[in-house]
């Protein structure tokens, strides 16, 4: 897609003008930029635009072209459409820019010195340039290379686009012969005007030359490029008010103005994002029918408007800009139009397939079911097509060689004859004849010597055999003329009507030229490319086979995929049910501490009430024992904390807890053996010292508070234990998890990205299939159109032979003439 290329060209003030204003320009150039001044020299800020190109009051034909035109001109030689039009009021510089003078010429008679000069350097291709000159006045295309080709009409063809029927086309050979078609096109332009100017500044002119081109090696396999070139001068864009117009200029005035009208809303609604375009109205107008591939299609175009700088054309000039702003928007997409012949378009079809088939290959993504049942389908229809095709291309070729041999026949005959007929000078030739015209074509291209290419650069040697060549790929006539209305079958005029038909193909204009031409093929040619297009089918049929098992390959894949899927996902739902569970261990076992501070504290409170001397090693002990205690409870706690406000868990394996845990369970032991070491001196004391009833029951109340002080210890002394191997057990489990997770989210990803590029391949395979698709539609389209050409060929096989029936009939009857007339011959 590229966009229009637009400029805009200021025209000098005419001497008058530049007399009665000061002078001064109001239309201020600079770069690309073009804005409007007061006549203080301060720019409106409402009237500035940019284009493309913007050329001052200085600027000349040359620079216009170097910069505007002449990419496009090389590109048309290239094989692209071109086309360059300018638009603007009358007397604003139009004619001036395309046509140019003496002394600067203008856009065509510079793009015409240049594309031969362009052919020139070409060496390794072969050229045919037809041109074409035609106005447009009063809605009317009128033919200006031949004055009595007057309101021709336009009709669209499938395959040729939109053409001007029966539009004259020279074949030219060099540059002056154009230029003196564009001088004598010149003449009948103004022909029956008495007011050149007037009729000028109504009248749309478009010259043309399609350019057609061949590799000069391969040329059997090579396409033949044809390009179209447009270059045209429109109409003064002026309003009728302005003009004050009345009568037979009014009239003319509508025209234009219907027509340009018509051309400003085409560019109005390309200009629009292609979403809001609704309908374009192309057909509303001869002129943008014709210039339809240059607008929003198949063409480079570029777009010259040009204002007049004098104040009083103000309004006219800001209407050319906003109409160059609205162009500016458009854009087209321009590409090589091709004609394939059988043999380039089989090797071309035959690269593509292999493409597609590397393509299909390389690709293991899975594929779609219904997409592959539908190319199955779609391949199973063509196969019949093909077959039903088969058994008629033999049966025609029967047919036609049953007619070749009657026509051998009676060809011998009339040899035969034509020894014994005196007046038989040219009839000696009519077989030979027969056979060249078949393949020359007649045209109203007026190529006197048919067989040449009359000095088109560089292929002097190669012109009999390209444009012999080119015919061949050229229409047929819908049908051959019946023999009733050809009067005199002997006649040399009407030998090359039956055998060519009355429509010639040369000259015709191929406005829009189809991309992908169909040749009209010989039967010969037509069985060989049928036999080769029952090759491409079985290829195509062994892809689909190759295509399917890869396809249940993938889906026995897929299956396993999605069982290997569900395991996971049953991993996954377990491996949460542990992690919630082991998230409320930590929980528990902060509640399991607390409890055993609380008893803790109990005991040490205990402990303490027994302590007889406060300096004693048992209170050092116990003193210890408290403080390491507190701070591996205190410890334990903020582990548990931070476990449960979700922070990191390696913390509890951190050996000062364990050093604190292993210390607090010595001192403890220690201090219990301490005291019961104590209480056994005391019991001893108490025995030998025999001290009365009081001390006996503070004994026996002692003995039960150290036992109960035992007997819890020994339970804080389980519980520590307990809690110890609950740790250790969810240290494990957490690591264990924490494995599993991290396997898992690899697992995850892995799968994320399988799944993503499966999703991609399952794209490129669709769309690889679409154009597949559509690929095997223009082949079918393609045999259709064969089938058809074959009828024809049937039908005018069938009305040569009735003519040469009736011919023999004919010949038949001068013999019985002559030897009625002179019994010696018998
Ligand atoms: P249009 O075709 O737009 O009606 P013309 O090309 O006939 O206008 O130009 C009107 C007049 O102005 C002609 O006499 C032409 O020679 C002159 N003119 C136009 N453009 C230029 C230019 N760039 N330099 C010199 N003269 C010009
Ligand atoms: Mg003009």
């Amino acid at each position: 897609m590229e966009k229009i290329c637009v400029a805009v060209r200021v025209r000098p003030p005419t001497p008058e003008s530049s007399s009665s204003e000061n002078g001064s320009s109001l239309w201020k150039v600079e770069d690309n930029r073009i804005s409007l001044h007061k006549s203080l020299d301060t720019p409106i800020s409402t009237a500035s635009y940019a284009f493309d190109h913007v050329f001052d009051e200085r600027s000349t034909n040359a620079c216009v072209y170097e910069l505007l035109t002449k990419d496009i001109i090389h590109a048309a030689v290239e094989g692209f459409n071109g086309t360059a039009f300018a638009y603007g009021q009358t007397s604003s510089g139009k004619t001036f820019t395309m046509t140019g003078s003496e002394t600067d010429p203008g856009i065509i008679r510079r793009s015409v010195r240049d594309v031969f000069d362009r052919i020139q350097m070409i060496s390794d291709r072969e050229f045919l340039i037809r041109v074409s000159y035609m106005e447009i006045y009063n809605e009317e295309i009128n033919d200006l290379l031949a004055v009595e080709n007057q309101r021709l009409q336009i009709h669209e063809h499938l395959e040729r686009g939109v053409f001007v029927a029966g539009l004259k086309e020279e074949i030219v050979s060099d540059a002056e012969q154009i230029l003196k078609l564009l001088d004598s096109g010149e003449v009948n332009r103004h022909f029956g005007e008495t007011n050149m100017n007037v009729h000028s500044s109504r009248s749309h002119t478009i010259f043309r030359m399609v350019i057609e081109s061949r590799g000069k090696e391969n040329s059997s396999t090579d396409a033949i490029r044809v390009s179209v070139l447009n270059l045209v001068d429109l109409a003064g864009s002026e309003r009728i008010a302005k003009t004050g117009a009345g009568g037979v200029r009014l009239t003319e005035g509508k025209y234009i103005n219907k027509s340009l009208m018509i051309l400003g809303n085409v560019i109005n609604k390309l200009s629009e994002s292609s979403k809001l375009r609704a309908h374009i109205p192309y057909r509303d107008s001869k002129l943008t029918r014709i210039l339809q591939p240059a607008l929003g299609g198949n063409a480079k175009t570029c777009i010259i408007c040009t204002i007049a700088p004098e104040e009083h054309h103000i309004e006219e000039s800001k209407g050319t800009l906003q109409f160059a702003s609205r162009a500016k928007r458009i854009t087209n997409c321009a590409q090589i139009n091709e004609i394939l012949t059988d043999a380039a378009l089989l090797k071309r079809q035959k690269l593509e397939i292999e493409e597609l088939r590397m393509k299909l290959q390389g690709s293991h993504a899975e594929v779609l079911e219904q997409e592959i049942l539908k190319l199955s389908n779609q391949m199973l229809k063509y196969e019949l097509e093909c077959e039903r095709l088969k058994t008629q291309l033999e049966e025609e070729r029967g047919k036609q060689k049953e007619q070749e041999q009657c026509i051998k026949e009676q060809q011998l005959k009339i040899e035969n004859l034509n020894n014994l007929v005196t007046n038989s000078d040219y009839k000696k030739n009519q077989s030979e004849d027969f056979i060249n015209l078949r393949r020359t074509q007649d045209g109203r291209c007026n190529v006197n010597d048919s067989s040449g290419f009359p000095g088109t650069p560089c292929f002097e040697s190669a012109e009999p055999s390209f444009v012999v060549a080119r015919s061949k790929y050229s229409e047929l006539s819908d049908f051959s003329p019946m023999v009733d209305s050809l009067g005199d079958v002997a006649d040399e005029d009407t030998w090359t009507k039956l055998n060519k038909g009355f429509v010639p193909d040369l000259d015709q204009l191929q406005f829009t030229p189809a991309i992908k031409r169909q040749p009209t093929p010989l039967i010969a040619a037509t069985t060989e490319c049928s036999r080769e297009n029952q090759k491409v089918v079985d290829d195509l049929k062994s892809q689909i086979e190759l295509l399917t098992s890869e396809k249940d390959s993938l889906q026995v894949k897929f299956s396993e995929q999605v069982v290997l899927n569900n395991k996971l996902m049953g991993e996954i739902s377990e491996l949460k049910e542990g992690t919630l569970h082991m998230k409320e261990i930590p929980k528990l076992l902060s509640e399991s501490v607390a409890n055993c501070k609380d008893v803790y504290k109990d005991v040490i409170v205990t402990m303490k009430t027994l302590m007889a001397e406060k300096e004693s090693p048992t209170a050092k002990l116990l003193f210890g024992v408290t403080g390491i205690s507190t701070s591996l409870l205190s410890t334990l706690e903020s582990q548990f904390s931070m476990i449960m406000d979700g922070q990191k868990a390696g913390s509890i394996v951190d050996y000062p807890l364990y050093d604190q845990w292993e210390t607090l369970r010595v001192s403890l032991k220690n201090t219990a053996t301490s005291l019961l070491l104590d209480a056994q001196a005391k019991d001893e004391i108490l025995n030998s010292h025999d001290k009365g009833q009081e001390t006996g029951v503070m004994e026996e109340k002692l003995k039960s508070e150290l036992s109960i002080v035992k007997e819890r210890y020994n339970e804080l002394e389980k519980e520590l234990c307990l809690d110890k191997l609950l740790l250790k057990a969810s240290r494990e489990s957490h690591e264990r998890l924490e494995k599993e997770v991290q396997f898992l989210k690899e697992e995850r990803d892995s799968l994320d990205v399988a799944v993503s590029q499966s999703t991609q391949r399952l794209r490129v395979i669709a769309s690889d299939k679409e154009n597949a698709l559509k690929d095997l539609n223009v082949e079918v389209k393609r045999r259709k159109e064969m089938e058809e050409e074959i009828k024809q060929i049937s039908f005018a096989f069938s009305s040569r032979q009735k003519s040469l029936m009736s011919f023999h009939n004919e010949i038949k009857s001068k013999m019985q003439k002559l030897t009625t007339q002179n019994p010696k011959l018998k």
